[in-house]
């Protein structure tokens, strides 16, 4: 048994350089925030050092990770925008209703802030989105309303149709209806845009997104093309859904898809294609694959529709040289998916484990 000191000689006396104390100080300034909401936003954009490697890139690969956000998810930043805009022009009241349609992240966000302001929450999601996103509002107190995956955006059985009709039936209640919000995008453009920039000293060659609104990708895109107009704004789009340009891309054998977040047979109000540069499709198993990839070998606990921007920023970026710089959008974490692409189970049962890159021989990085 060799000769060690005890616990007490290391840390009293010892020089620092031998102490096994740590002498690193915290990165995050340990502040006391008054409550959950000004820990919304403010999100780290890290260097997505193996993938890159992997995939022969000469270009910096930055991610920008809204999982870090309050609610684990990019609409927190456009939950609070939409209530506090409507407090403000005095048609949100204490002791209101919020109703909204969502792919779950944005119901999640309005009701982690209806929350901390105490107003009820009614969210209206198709039977597609995972059962977490459903435990996780039911958990924040909010009332979950599921629509047939199948439905007709325009008719009243469609998530969207649902929440307007309970809007017509229910006293003082809104929807805010992030399709259609200018502050859905406004959030982007006045902040989540403002970010990257002073992240990136104001150089970005090009920036990748998925679409679901389109508000993310427009707000960012119009800041963009002000601050940064050299940059290229690439929008995300799984196969099956028919939100990209030119329209030939969008021709596919089938219409569903397993991603949830991104993808619609319609284009929203708030997404503005005339920004957008490129549009890259994706399909289900690449981008699981990618975004199971990025968990493993970057330690980014993200969701699905992560993976697919991964997999479109990965296509560009071949393109780029050294010193230029692209940042792709993680939009959400696992933690809405741990029965379904972190499941083997689920993988294989949707025949997506047969992916390259689940392979460990595919992946040669050390
Ligand atoms: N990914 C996920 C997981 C999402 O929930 C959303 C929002 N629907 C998006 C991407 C796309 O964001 P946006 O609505 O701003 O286009």
């Amino acid at each position: 048994m060799p000769d060690l000191p005890s616990r007490c000689t290391w840390s009293l006396g010892t020089p620092p350089s031998k102490s096994p104390h740590g002498q690193d100080k915290l990165k995050d300034s340990p502040e006391i925030l008054p409550n959950v909401l000004y820990k919304i936003g403010n999100t780290p954009l890290i260097r997505i050092n193996n993938i890159a490697r992997k995939y022969g890139l000469k270009c910096e690969l930055l991610a920008k990770c809204e999982f870090f956000s309050a609610s684990g998810s990019i609409k927190d930043r456009i939950a609070l925008r939409m209530i506090e805009d409507a407090e403000k022009q005095g048609i949100l009241k204490p002791g209101d209703v919020i109703i909204e349609p969502s792919s779950g992240n944005t119901g999640i966000s309005l009701g982690l802030v209806a929350a901390v302001k105490g107003y009820h929450c009614i969210i209206v999601m198709p039977e597609k989105m995972s059962l977490e996103k459903v435990d996780v509002l039911k958990a924040l107190g909010v009332e979950v309303v599921r629509t047939p995956n199948a439905a007709n955006l325009n008719s009243p059985d469609s998530h969207i149709g649902m929440a307007w009709e309970l809007q017509s039936k229910i006293p003082n209640s809104h929807v805010f209806d992030q399709y259609q919000n200018a502050g859905n995008p406004l959030a982007h453009y006045d902040i989540m845009a403002e970010e990257i920039l002073e992240q990136c000293g104001g150089q970005v060659d090009v920036l990748v997104a998925g679409a679901g609104t389109g508000g993310t990708l427009t707000g960012i895109a119009r800041k963009f093309k002000e601050k940064c107009p050299g940059c290229q704004i690439v929008g995300v789009d799984p196969k099956g859904s028919t939100m990209a340009e030119p329209e030939g891309l969008n021709l596919a054998d089938k219409t569903f898809y397993e991603m949830e977040g991104i993808g619609h047979t319609f284009i929203p109000t708030v997404l503005d294609r005339k920004v957008i540069d490129k549009w890259v499709k994706t399909n289900d198993e690449e981008s699981f694959a990618m975004a199971r990839m990025l968990i493993k070998k970057e330690g980014l606990l993200c969701g699905g529709s992560s993976g697919s921007a991964v997999c479109a920023a990965v296509r560009v970026a071949k393109e780029l040289k050294e010193g230029q710089r692209c940042v792709v959008i993680l939009p959400d974490s696992v933690r809405n998916y741990m029965s379904k692409f972190l499941s083997d189970h689920w993988m294989e049962e949707k025949g997506f484990l047969t992916a390259e890159c689940n392979q460990e021989s595919w992946w040669g990085v050390p």
